[in-house]
């Protein structure tokens, strides 16, 4: 009943203010209710002008799905730093954790693995990544602006900056838990293991392991060493008889067509199709231009992740039941859409908004609002949203991904 009364209650306020009001007297009972004399913080409050001054058409309450790296505590070691926003920061990330990192040239992170799965973008600089296959056969490659890599479960690797300025990148985990403080370091692993035990494993005298002890006790984790040689004379050195890995866990994104482009904006979809060695995170980068729009959409299959890399942009996520939020983002910002809730993200800057859609599944799926509602026998639209024939032709039908199209 109360329900009923307010949605009532809206419906008849929007209707009928115009003409009871004029639109000064409108304007000017805004500004009473909506004026701010107590404290703020105006960095925050600047960058977010949605959340300050919502649009009418939020409603309700709603889980947090803002959150940010430039926020997030940054652990600097001799050789770079990294920064992370898990479900310990963010609760309603649970299915990814997302760490931002950077070396120096030179800079290590140093040899490990997890129990998630690891997928990254290059955002600047050059990096050398190593790891072995299932085989135990080498992978080493380097990669620059826009290549990505993915190293599965358990699969040992390492990064490392290269010259001139090393690198920066952001990691994406399938698991919301997963921090940066509990991997398997080859350092910290060999420093707890007793010596004559360590000796004997590798068949060698017990003297010969002193180095490993003077490791520090929590291990290395980002350390500086020298820049290394050229990529062939690794790859060589790294591979032996059993040769390279034929597995490719790194893929190059900057030589990648669109996979959609309109004259708003483009999308390259990743995942296994196109590449195979990331079989648990699918990927969509999206170049948003000014004025433009992400269609509004939903994902059948994944919750969706984000990573704002250039520009601004404001998103509204509808969690169902009349619950509507608007957040705003700009680079270096984290957003969170849980399975199937729909959603838009609007370039609301002047440059171009870039950022990155990330699901913990080996397809990418999505359908938009403007698909459903043109692949609908036209009545039934008509009936629910009271739009006619005519408003419905002009609609979209093949999925632009980025309107105006
Ligand atoms: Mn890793
Ligand atoms: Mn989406």
């Amino acid at each position: 009943m109360t329900k009923n009364r307010e949605k009532t209650n809206r419906r008849n306020f929007l209707a009928a203010a115009p003409a009871t009001l004029t639109a000064v007297a409108i304007a000017s009972a805004q500004d009473r209710s909506a004026s701010d004399i107590g404290p703020e913080n105006k960095l925050m409050k600047d960058a977010s002008p949605n959340v300050f001054q919502p649009p009418p058409t939020d409603h309700g309450e709603a889980p947090g799905f803002w959150n940010s790296f430039s926020v997030a505590h940054r652990r600097i070691q001799d050789g770079g730093w990294s920064r992370q926003v898990t479900v310990e920061e963010f609760p309603i990330s649970k299915d990814i954790a997302g760490v931002n990192m950077r070396l120096t040239a030179g800079g290590i992170r140093e040899l490990h693995w997890h129990a998630a799965a690891e997928w990254a973008l290059m955002l600047s600089g050059k990096a050398r990544i190593t790891a072995i296959d299932n085989d135990g056969r080498t992978f080493v490659q380097d990669v620059g602006p826009d290549d990505l890599w993915f190293f599965p479960t358990g699969t040992p690797h390492s990064i490392q900056g290269l010259a001139p300025d090393g690198a920066e990148f952001v990691l994406v985990f399938d698991d919301g838990k997963f921090s940066e403080g509990n991997t398997t370091l080859l350092s910290d692993w060999t420093r707890h293991t007793p010596p004559e035990v360590l000796a004997k494993n590798w068949g060698v005298k017990e003297t010969a392991l002193e180095p490993v002890y003077h490791v520090p006790p929590n291990g290395r984790y980002i350390f500086q060493a020298p820049v290394p040689g050229p990529l062939e004379q690794d790859q060589h050195a790294a591979s032996g008889p059993a040769g390279l890995s034929p597995v490719a866990f790194h893929f190059a994104m900057s030589k990648m067509a669109p996979t959609k482009r309109s004259k708003s904006g483009e999308v390259r979809v990743v995942d296994a199709r196109n590449f195979p060695a990331s079989a648990g995170i699918a990927a969509a980068h999206v170049i948003v231009k000014p004025g433009g729009l992400r269609e509004l959409h939903w994902h059948q299959n994944a919750d969706e992740w984000q990573y704002y890399i250039q520009g601004k942009g404001r998103m509204t996520v509808f969690f169902n039941g009349s619950k509507a939020r608007t957040a705003d983002f700009n680079a270096g910002d984290v957003g969170y859409v849980p399975r199937t809730l729909g959603h838009y993200v609007e370039n609301t800057g002047d440059t171009d908004l870039i950022f990155l859609e990330m699901f913990k599944s080996d397809r990418f799926q999505e359908l938009s609002l403007s698909e459903w509602v043109t692949h609908t026998p036209p009545e039934l639209i008509t009936q629910h949203v009271g739009i006619g024939k005519d408003v419905l032709d002009a609609i979209p039908k093949g999925r632009p991904e980025i309107v105006p199209a």
